[in-house]
């Protein structure tokens, strides 16, 4: 038999609620907590429920101060529902010149860039990342991102459409094969909202690839007629903006595959349209496991109240969430701005995966930094802040020769005896040999 009193320690239970919510009655509670066949109802007598302790708590907002102003500004008809529904947001993307002209100030260069544009990457941002950028400062980070300009039209020699060769590495179309045991199966080439420096800029936007079932299927069978592939990475465009329906379909192709042990997702919905990942997604996406998650954040200022809600999902649905930052040209290139932006991600859990140098693609010199600032910005993490919090900072070497990690150097050579080292704070050490 338990004494009160280690009931009281077994069950005492934190229950959050909203600020508005009433607290939730003593039989709700004891139904919620799943107790079993176990009687506790006289601990739960309504003037002496002193083992249930309800704590209050402050929730943070639902969004921030800017979104909520530039709603009520730009969309003041939208309603709550609306708002917060994914579709709403992609119907009501910013994709023309006059629509971007009448939310933010242009600059001459961004002005031109966006009239300019057509056969390159389109343009596109949910309300949502609208409201996240400066209207005034076309020299904002996440404005920087997503708004055209004219350097994108400026290719320099080193610079190529398919800078990692992935054509070449596609034994179907939409699949690249360039690790031994593990593929990317670009399902769609649809993004809510694109990004001025992205890779394949050559073949989103473009309506090129849908996620059709007769081009999918041929990638299914390449995959099992290839044994040796174990981990499939879903990518694109983005594959959260498929619609659940076909997102299961694709994942419940893969899982009837013996050999595809693990499938990842890549996809920069959690930062740019957080509204996508609802109870329902996560709730299907669970019955996929093993399913892990590389989410695209690019600057702290992305880690709003919506994309912690959209990460806390995920996480809570048991998918290992890890982070891909392409390291950018006077966006977040300082080791203030990503010890920042890592911190907040631990807080999303969402661990720092890989910092990316940025690829040499045509009209992306702008963004482009020297390898010199990604060894600086590793060393100014590493021993700083939490291991967990620090990247490994990559080349995708251009022509399809794969992620190649670089570090600053630690080690300062060897003797006889010991390997000669340094630490963070450029102490030496030695280290035995044997
Ligand atoms: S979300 Fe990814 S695929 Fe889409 S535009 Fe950005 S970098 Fe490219």
């Amino acid at each position: 038999m338990y004494q009160q009193s280690d009931v009281d320690r077994k069950f005492t239970r934190e229950v959050i609620v909203e600020e508005d919510d009433k607290p939730p009655d003593p039989g709700s509670v004891l139904t919620s907590l799943n107790l079993g066949n176990l009687d506790l109802s006289h601990f739960f007598k309504p003037s002496t429920h002193r083992s249930l302790e309800i704590i209050k708590r402050k929730r943070p907002p639902r969004s921030s101060a800017r979104t909520r102003l530039f709603r009520r500004t730009w969309f003041p008809d939208a309603s709550d529902h609306q708002w917060n529904d994914w579709h709403w947001q992609i119907r009501r993307r910013i994709h023309s010149a006059d629509q971007l002209e009448r939310i933010l100030k242009l600059s001459p260069e961004e002005k031109q860039a966006v009239e300019f544009s057509g056969t390159k990457l389109p343009l596109g941002i949910t309300p949502y990342y609208a409201s996240l950028l400066s209207p005034d400062d076309p020299n904002h980070p996440l404005r920087r991102t997503v708004v055209p300009t004219m350097h994108e039209f400026f290719t320099m020699p080193c610079e190529a459409d398919d800078p990692l060769g992935e054509e070449s590495q596609s034994p179907v179309p939409g699949l690249v094969h360039r690790y031994p045991d593990r593929v990317l199966l670009l399902v769609v080439d649809f993004c809510s909202t694109y990004c001025r420096y992205c890779t394949r800029s050559r073949m989103v936007g473009h309506g090129a690839f849908h996620a059709a079932k007769s081009r999918l299927e041929k990638a299914f069978d390449y995959i099992r007629k290839t044994p040796e592939v174990r981990d499939v990475l879903l990518s694109g465009g983005d594959p959260l903006t498929l619609s659940d329906e076909r997102l299961e379909w694709i994942l419940s192709q893969l899982r009837q595959i013996p050999h595809v042990e693990i499938i990842r997702i890549g996809t920069k919905v959690p930062a740019v349209l957080p509204q996508r990942i609802t109870p329902q997604l996560v709730k299907m996406l669970r019955q996929y496991h093993p399913l892990w998650m590389s989410i695209h954040f690019t600057h702290p200022e992305e880690c709003t109240p919506e994309a912690y809600r959209a990460c806390r999902l995920l996480a809570d649905a048991g998918i290992p969430l890890g982070s891909q930052t392409v390291l950018l040209k006077g966006i977040n290139d300082s080791v203030e701005t990503l010890k920042e932006l890592y911190h907040n991600m631990m807080k999303m859990r969402v661990k720092p995966y890989y910092l990316y140098q940025c690829d040499p693609l045509s009209g992306s010199g702008h963004f482009r930094t020297p390898v010199e600032k990604g060894l600086e910005m590793i060393q100014g993490l590493r021993g700083f802040t939490s291991g967990y919090a620090v990247p490994t900072y990559v080349i995708d070497a251009p022509g399809g020769g794969g992620k190649i990690p670089l570090m600053p150097d630690y080690v300062l050579g060897r003797d006889a005896n010991s390997w000669i080292l340094r630490n963070y704070e450029n102490g030496e050490f030695r280290y035995p040999i044997s």
